[in-house]
Parts: C-alpha cells; sequence; structure tokens
C-alpha cells in the first residue's frame, strides 16, 4: 500500500492534537490528524475547570509562575513552566478569536474563577464546567473544515517509522502508513491505568509506548495526581469528577461527624492526603462533599450528572474520594516538544516538560496543550523533509498484553497515594509494560515528594530538588536535571 504524505502527522484528537494541527495548518503545512476514537473520548473533552492564564488586571504571569512552582514541591522545570505562563494569556485570546466563547461576568469582561493552589482569580470557562467540551467541539469543528487537514478518524497509531535514527511517520493498525517529516504524538495520559480513576478508559498511557519502542525517553512516570474529589457511588457515576472550582466556590470538605479537616483550596496531593488519610482512621469509603450552598446554575454538567447517579447536590452531601486523574510524567520533552529521537514531538498529557514538578495546578494542563501544541507545530515545521524512497519496511513493535483488571487493581494498591518498596517491587513483575516501567521510577525515588508518597520515604530528600526520573529504552532508571 502507497503510504500518504504529509507535512506534519498529528497523533490524537484532544485539546493538544486538535490545536497542534491548526496551528501548523495555520502556518502553511499539510497536516494528517489521527484520531483512534471519537471526540467525546478524550479527556479534553471531560475537562471541567477550565484554563490557567494570568488575565486579570491584578495578576501576572511571574505570580502564575510562582504559584505553579509552589504546587510542584521542588521538582518544576522552571524554563518550562515560564514559557506556559508567559504564553498561556495569548493563548487564550487566539482561542476566543477561533470562536470559543469564554464566561464572561456582567460586564462582558472575561469571568476568571478560582481554583486550588492558585494565589488569583486565573482559571477561564467556557459553558461554566463545560469547558472541555467546549473547545474541543470548536477545535474539531474548524479542524473538520481546515482543507490543509486530514482526518483519519477510528485510526489507530500503532508503530513509530525510524529511518536512520529519524523519525519518519507512522504505521496505523490497518497496515497502512503515514509518511512525514515530524510526528506530534497528542495520545493522552495514562490515569486510566489506575483501578479508580476519572479519565476515560482509553487513556492507559499508549502513545508512552508507542514513544518508548522507538527510543525515546520517557520521565517522571512515578508522578501520578490523585484528584480528590471523584465522586464515590457503586451504584453509577463512580469517578466521576468534581471540579475543584466547585471548591473555589465555597463547597466544603466533610469527615463522618460533619466536621472540616483540611483547607479545601491547598494544592491537590495535600488534599486527597488528607481524605485518604480521615478514610484509612475511620474505615469509610469516602469523605462528604458539602455543596449545598454553591450556585447550582454554575455548575449544571456536574449537577446533572449527580442527579443521574440518585444524588441531589442541592439538598444531599455528595460521597467524593481520591480517584488517579493526571500523570505528570511522560514522553520527555524539550520546550517546543521535541523527544529524545529526532522528529518526534509529544505535546499534552502524553508529553513531559517538567512544568507541573511533582504536582499539577489545577487547570495548567489545558493551558499547556495548548501553549505546547502551538510550539510543537512550529517546530515541527522546520524538520527536513523526507526524502522520496527511503523509507524501507517499518514494522510495529509487539502489541503490550491487553490490560487487565487484575493489573489496574495492583497499580491502585501498590502505586496509590502512598506507596512502598513492597507494593512497588511486586508491580515489577505485572504483565503491562507500562505498570514495570512506573514502577521502577517509583521504586528510584526513595523519598517523599508532592504526588509521590513513600510509606518507607516519608520525608522530602533535598538531594532530590529538580531531579527527573528518566527511563530511557534500555528500561532502567536514570537521573537528570533539565534546565
Ligand atoms: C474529568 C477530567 C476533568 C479535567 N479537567 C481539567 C480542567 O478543568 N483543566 C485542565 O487544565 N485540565 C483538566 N483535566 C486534564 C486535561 O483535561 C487533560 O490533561 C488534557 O485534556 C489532555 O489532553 P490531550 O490532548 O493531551 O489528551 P486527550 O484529551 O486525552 O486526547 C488524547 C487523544 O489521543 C487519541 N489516541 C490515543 N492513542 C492513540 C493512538 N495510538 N492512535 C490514534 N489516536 C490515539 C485518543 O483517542 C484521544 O483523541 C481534566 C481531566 C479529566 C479526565
Amino acid at each position: 500500500m502507497e503510504p500518504l504524505r504529509t507535512d506534519v502527522t498529528v497523533v490524537g484528537a484532544g485539546a493538544a492534537g486538535l490545536y497542534a494541527a491548526l496551528c501548523a495548518a495555520r502556518d502553511g503545512g499539510r497536516v494528517t490528524l489521527v484520531s483512534a476514537t471519537p471526540l467525546a473520548e478524550s479527556a479534553s473533552y471531560w475537562a471541567q475547570g477550565g484554563i490557567a492564564a494570568a488575565l486579570a488586571a491584578d495578576d501576572a504571569p511571574e505570580r502564575h509562575l510562582r504559584d505553579t512552582v509552589s504546587a510542584g514541591r521542588g521538582a518544576v522545570r522552571e524554563s518550562a513552566a515560564r514559557v506556559l505562563c508567559n504564553e498561556a494569556p495569548e493563548i487564550v485570546r487566539d482561542l476566543a478569536e477561533l470562536g470559543v466563547r469564554f464566561d464572561a461576568d456582567r460586564r462582558g469582561r472575561l469571568a476568571l474563577g478560582l481554583e486550588g493552589g492558585h494565589s488569583a482569580r486565573r482559571v477561564v470557562h467556557a459553558g461554566g464546567s463545560a469547558t472541555g467540551r467546549r473547545v474541543t467541539r470548536q477545535l474539531s469543528a474548524l479542524v473538520a473544515e481546515h482543507p490543509s487537514i486530514e482526518v483519519l478518524e477510528g485510526r489507530r497509531a500503532v508503530g513509530v517509522i525510524i529511518v536512520n535514527g529519524r523519525c519518519s511517520g507512522v504505521l496505523l493498525h490497518d497496515g497502512s502508513r503515514v509518511v512525514s517529516a515530524a510526528v506530534v504524538l497528542a495520545t493522552g495520559g495514562a490515569a486510566a491505568l489506575w483501578a479508580r480513576t476519572t479519565n476515560p478508559s482509553g487513556a492507559t498511557g499508549g502513545g508512552l509506548l508507542l514513544a518508548h519502542a522507538a527510543g525515546a525517553a520517557l520521565a517522571d512516570l512515578e508522578l501520578v495526581q490523585f484528584h480528590p474529589t471523584a465522586v464515590a457511588a457503586p451504584n453509577g457515576g463512580d469517578g466521576f469528577l468534581i471540579t475543584e472550582a466547585i471548591r473555589g466556590e465555597g463547597a466544603l470538605l466533610l469527615d463522618g461527624s460533619g466536621e472540616r479537616f483540611v483547607d479545601e483550596l491547598a494544592p491537590r496531593d495535600e488534599v486527597a492526603r488528607a481524605i485518604a488519610h480521615v478514610m484509612s482512621d475511620t474505615g469509610a469509603t469516602s469523605v462528604a462533599l458539602d455543596m449545598r450552598e454553591v450556585d447550582p446554575a454554575r455548575f449544571p454538567n456536574v449537577v446533572v450528572a449527580l442527579r443521574q447517579a440518585g444524588i441531589d447536590p442541592e439538598r444531599e452531601l455528595v460521597p467524593v474520594a481520591p480517584a488517579a486523574h493526571y500523570m505528570m510524567g511522560g514522553i520527555a520533552t524539550d520546550l517546543d516538544g521535541r523527544s529524545t529521537v529526532p522528529g518526534l514531538y509529544a505535546v499534552g498529557e502524553c508529553a513531559c516538560t517538567g512544568l507541573h514538578g511533582a504536582n499539577r495546578l489545577a487547570s495548567n494542563s489545558l493551558s499547556e496543550c495548548f501553549v505546547f501544541g502551538a510550539r510543537a507545530a512550529r517546530a515541527a515545521l522546520r524538520e527536513p523533509a523526507i526524502r522520496a524512497g527511503k523509507l524501507g519496511d517499518a514494522q510495529a513493535p509487539p502489541r503490550p498484553p491487553a490490560l487487565t483488571p487484575a493489573s489496574r487493581q495492583a497499580l491502585w494498591e501498590h502505586a496509590g497515594i502512598e506507596r512502598d518498596r513492597d507494593g512497588l517491587w511486586l508491580l515489577r513483575d505485572d504483565p503491562h509494560p507500562l505498570v514495570r516501567l512506573i514502577a521502577d521510577a517509583a521504586l528510584a525515588r526513595t523519598e517523599s515528594r508532592g504526588a509521590h508518597q513513600r510509606r518507607d520515604f516519608p520525608d522530602l530528600d533535598p538531594a532530590f530538588e529538580g531531579l527527573h526520573v528518566m527511563m530511557e529504552s534500555s528500561g532502567r532508571p536514570a537521573f537528570d536535571r533539565w534546565v
């Protein structure tokens, strides 16, 4: 079969992939966008909180940077966080020009929400808690109409084509090939590897394995964020995320005696750990979120989802418990999304720029998708063209074994909110390769920092400050300090 030839191949149609494809096409590139699943199955579609950007008159990118660095617990790559905070305001303006209708206040100015860890109101929303849905719908409509973007929907990338050490395209599950000077992986995160998760079922880190098989280094796989407030309702709606913005508007967390036990707007790792401790001390399977004083009209899709799960948040307390939510680690990249393999890029949640450190600040990930999606698109267009006839026979790497409920449960038990050597050691025999890589990375970080809490190493070790755990293609962990 003759391969399809294009300038840039983008794999994944969440926020990062859609925006990267649009940016490359706006800059004159021919783009092929490959998406395995329909839109509604991307994590981006479900994003509720919003997009963080220092837009308020009394805010500044430098302040946003301070909050990001402080939440990240000494593991933030400051250069990447600075790029994010400086460029996010312009991205919000660009999205508005592209037709995304952000929520406005009574005077018609952007309404800015407050979320955990932010010292200022700086989170823009579209349709209240329907931000992800609104943004991905608008961007996908633009992508579908764009004459320079070819969309291959329902097609899965199963291998990265490497010729003479350079990435030269992707192999698809049906045996067809897309050849291009650059490939941008935007395949999303891996939090659905854990048994209890807020993520759609496809978010199992397939892109990380593709990149790793092609020789790209992965980084910080031990740093997985647990969201404090996912619904705990075994009869429907379990794992549904209740956005931090609701706590920003005054919702309270209560223990079994109806008492508050944590600052609801502390960074996520602290709140998740506080909830986990209440649960283990009391044997309860959840704590309560009291959102009875919050205006339900501000969060219509949350209210509807809770009602569908049989909970009336205007009258009842909502049972919540932490769930795996966001992979801070991923494919190691520079500030333009370049992986360690020439021509192979990664953006969005599958990438690890190091900007989130050991604890992502709420709503920084959508900003990351757009800021780094745009940068990667520009850099990808500068890659040298592939010469015709150089392709040869490209083989897909062996398919990893299917992810089983047993592997997911094992990750939850042994690499959950708290871990230790004995449990992590058990995961090294798991059939799923990403589970083993996560265990090795978590074993290597013999300290507790942000989302990575070791029972056997409960303290932060200053020697790890600024260090990233790299998993090279050899599979052995190594430490690196990034600038
Ligand atoms: C419930 C929920 C709420 C959230 N709320 C917020 C929020 O308010 N603010 C915020 O900043 N962040 C939020 N996040 C996190 C944020 O939504 C994600 O980090 C971000 O959307 C990830 O976007 P992405 O484009 O990288 O990946 P995704 O949106 O996950 O998209 C990945 C895409 O890649 C495709 N794909 C994967 N593998 C392949 C393959 N091999 N071949 C072809 N296609 C493939 C998938 O089908 C999908 O289209 C939330 C996450 C969740 C789950």
